[in-house]
Parts: structure tokens; sequence; C-alpha cells
């Protein structure tokens, strides 16, 4: 691992990743190199978990081309130097900021969604002019081996490479001094990064998760938001960080929710065969998604089968804070339901709990709005929608807190990795003797009236 970092650390020293227009094309190699093995990539991600060639362009490689298109197009500028004013003191001279690569950086990827949380940190880490090494997760086998074999047999290794690995090999490497850790994934583990990375002063972006609250006020467009809210919730069969966690709705509109929902997840007809629904990643995760199923609390759903990993479309109701599946994220296509009368106590019962990295209201009430923006503390979110957010790249994506640190997607992903130098750049035909020895008492003066 060392070797690759070192390798990685003399190339961009040689300063080849400093010029945009490599940048551009490098970027434009990848897409097409994906673009050319798109069916491979089907295959074996198919083979992972079921997950149908139509999911996973639209979850999953529609996002990268999205976010390299933007690069490509957008990187000249978010590159460029930028003026800043220069304070009365420092008069005359020139200020400006100057975005500077951070130098090699290690990327680290979840499996829900392999290609596209691999795949989007590292075009952001090389549009901002860096190296890196990418290791994605070791669950969805075959997809962390395509993306090895593609990205190493056609990119030169010190200026990207893919280790494949589970923790020996991640271990491994968050112990190497790489200039920016990018993790996806667990709390748990993100706290290990984040304490090797400070051993070596690496800055680090977490990706997190975390319990995403809905919330369903009386005064909603039910059909619209229960429609949005099914299909957000059991996409990738609710293996998805944004994903709604649970629903907090209305006692008002609580039958009729329900009465919507079954209808909803009927009608989409769920199942590998449709496109629309995939595998539990492994045993070890269905175990313990039938582990937080109480028997007693399933309204709709619950069925599963162990060989073929796979667990129905389920909504628990008569659930309380206090339950076993209130206490860790879900990550499954497990809805629980809980009733509230009162909506600021239902937001206070929120705002008690670790920031989500997610958040999702469905109303037509503006006051509900407003403390949903000012109130709440997230990651981020949606009204009346759920989910969607993260694919406009216009928008931070991150956590807050227990969710994660730091954001990306387009020009928020290229300032994650960037880093902003400043200059102060001073002509030397002007020299004010203001700073300089002796300290007098009108130099004093002249300084209180131009600082106050
Ligand atoms: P994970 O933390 O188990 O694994 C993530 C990565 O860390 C993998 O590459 C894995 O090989 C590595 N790893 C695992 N154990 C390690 C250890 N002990 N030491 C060093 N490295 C280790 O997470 P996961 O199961 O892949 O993903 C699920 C979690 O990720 C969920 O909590 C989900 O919410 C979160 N997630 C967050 C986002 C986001 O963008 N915020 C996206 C997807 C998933």
């Amino acid at each position: 691992m060392k070797k690759i970092v070192d390798s990685q650390k003399a190339f961009f020293r040689s300063n080849q990743t400093r010029d945009v227009h490599f940048r551009i094309n490098q970027l434009k190699k990848l897409k097409n190199i994906l673009k050319e093995n798109e069916q491979d990539l089907y295959k074996s991600i198919y083979s992972d978990f079921k997950k149908s060639s139509y999911e996973t362009y639209v979850s999953e490689l529609a996002h990268v081309y999205h976010e390299i298109n933007m690069a490509c197009k957008k990187v000249k500028k978010w590159s460029r130097i930028k003026k800043a004013k220069t304070n009365i003191m420092n008069l005359p001279a020139k200020s400006y900021v100057v975005p500077q690569p951070l130098g090699v950086v290690l990327v680290i990827s979840s499996w829900n969604f392999p290609y596209m949380l691999s795949l989007v940190p590292v075009v952001s880490a090389l549009a901002a002019g860096n190296t890196a090494v990418l290791k994605p997760s070791e669950l969805p086998e075959s997809s962390s081996h395509i993306l090895a074999q593609l990205i190493n047999k056609n990119f030169n290794p010190e200026y990207l490479k893919v280790v494949e690995g589970g923790i020996p090999e991640t271990t491994e490497l968050i112990n190497q001094k790489f200039d920016k850790i990018f993790f996806t994934g667990s709390i748990a583990v993100g706290k290990i990064v984040y304490e090797a990375a400070a051993k070596n002063m690496v800055p680090v972006t977490l990706e997190l998760g975390g319990k995403n609250p809905a919330i369903f006020t009386e005064n909603c467009n039910l059909k619209t938001g229960v429609k949005r809210l099914i299909w957000a919730k059991f996409l990738n069969a609710g293996q998805t960080c944004v994903a709604p966690d649970y629903v907090l709705v209305h006692k008002s509109v609580k039958k009729e929710f329900l009465k919507l929902a079954i209808s909803e997840i009927e009608k989409s007809r769920f199942s590998y065969e449709n496109s629309n629904y995939v595998q539990i990643i492994n045993d070890q995760h269905i175990k313990r998604l039938i582990r937080l199923m109480d028997q007693m609390q399933i309204h709709y759903g619950g069925g599963y089968d162990l060989e073929s990993r796979h667990i129905d479309p389920t909504i628990l109701t008569e659930v309380t804070f206090e339950d076993h599946i209130m206490q860790e994220e879900i990550f499954g296509p497990i809805l629980p339901v809980i009733e509230y009368e009162n909506i600021d106590a239902a937001i206070a019962q929120i705002k008690s709990k670790p920031s989500p990295l997610a958040c999702y209201l469905f109303t037509n009430d503006s006051t509900i709005k407003n403390k949903f923006r000012h109130e709440i503390s997230f990651g981020g979110g949606a009204i009346n929608e759920a989910v969607m957010q993260f694919i406009n790249s216009n928008l931070p994506f991150g956590g807050i807190g227990p969710s994660g640190m730091g954001s990306y997607h387009g020009e928020y992903g290229f300032k994650n990795f960037t880093h902003y130098k400043s200059i102060l750049d001073r002509p030397t035909w002007f020299e004010s003797n203001i700073k300089y020895f002796p300290h007098t008492k009108a130099k004093l003066i002249l300084i209180k009236k131009l600082v106050e």
C-alpha cells in the first residue's frame, strides 16, 4: 500500500494533474471505459444482488455520467483563480484565492450502490486535480472486481488505482499518509477511519447513515406523497442511505396512508423480474433484518426467503420509539409507521434523536414547512418528495454530526477535494511605514482610524 501511495505522490509532484485539460481527458476516458463496458458492469452487479440493468443505469451509471459531464464542462471555471478584495491596511495590493488539489486521496466506498458511490467521489477528486486510490466494498464481489479490472487495466496506477479487499486491506490503507480520505459507510467504521486519519493529520469526509424520518401531516397530498415514499423506500430493497427509514403520520390520515401504501406496493409489483427490486446483500444482513421484524407489528408483508435473500416489502404498525427496530438504521425493505397527534411533539421527537442524513416532509402547510427548514437538523432532504434530492448535483450532499461530515456532488465535490490557497500580492513601488518601528502615537491613531 505504501508503494502505491508513494508512487502516486511522485506522480502528483510531477504537476501533470495541475493541467485542467489533462483532468478533462482523464474524466472523458473514464466515461468511455464505462460506456464501452456497460454490459459487463450490468452482469457483475446482477450476479452480486440481482440488480437489473435498468436500475443500474438509472440509480448508478446515470449519476456518474452526469457528474463527469458537469465536471468536464465546469472544471475550468471551478479551478480559476478567484479575486478577493484587499483590506485597507494592505493597499495597494491584489488578493486572490488559488484552488489547489490536495494531492493523493483515498476513496473508500460502501456496497449498496457500488458503482455510483465509488466513482462519483473519484470523479470529484480527479476533477480537482488529485490522484486517487479507490477501495470499493468487498461485499458485492463481482462489482468490486469489474471496477478494479476496468480501471487498473486502463489507467496509470500512479494516477488512479483500485485496491480490492476487506478489513485488513482497508486498515492498511487508512494508516497511510494520504492527503485526504473520503469514506462512505457505517458510523462504526467511520469512527475507525477518523481515528486512523487523525494519527497522520489526514482530513476526512465521512458519508455515513442514520434513521431518516418521513413526516406526513394531516394537510398533505396523501396520494402523491405515498406514491413517492413507497418508491423511495423500496428502491434497492431499502438498502439506500437516504431512504426514508420510518414514517411519522398524523393520526387523522394514518388509516388512509396505510391503505394507499399497500395499494402502491401492490401496484409496483416489486420483483427482480420487474427490474425494481434487489436481493439483500448477504446472509448476515438478511438475518439482521428478520430479527428486526416484530411479528406482532407486521401490518403488511413480512414474508422472506433466506435462500434467495429476499424480503417482501413490509409495513409495521403500532411501533414506538422504544422498539428494537427504532434503535438502528434499518437499511432494508421494512417500513415502521408511527402515528402522532401533535406536529410540534413529532418534531421534538426527531430533534431528540441523532441528526439523520436525510429527512422528508409531506405537507401543504407552509408553517410546518418553515419549521422543517429551520428547526430540524439533518444532512439534506425534500418536501413532498424523497431520495430525489440526491441526484440534483447543484445541491451539496452530506450528513451532519453522526450522519457525516463534509459534502460532495457537482461543485461541492470539487471543493471537497480542493484547498483554497490565499495569496496577498503586493507591489514594491509603495511602502508605508505604519507597521514599522518606531511605534508613535500618531501611527496608532491612524491605525485605529483605519481599523475601527
Ligand atoms: P461499512 O462501514 O461496513 O463498510 C464501508 C467500507 O469500509 C467498506 O469498503 C469496507 O470494506 C470497509 N470496512 C468495513 N469494516 C472495516 C473495518 N473494521 N476497518 C476498516 N475498514 C472497514 O458500511 P457498508 O455496510 O458498506 O454500508 C452501509 C452503511 O453505509 C449504512 O450505514 C449506510 O447508511 C451508509 N451509507 C452512507 C452513504 C452516504 O452517502 N452517506 C451511502 C451509502 C451507504
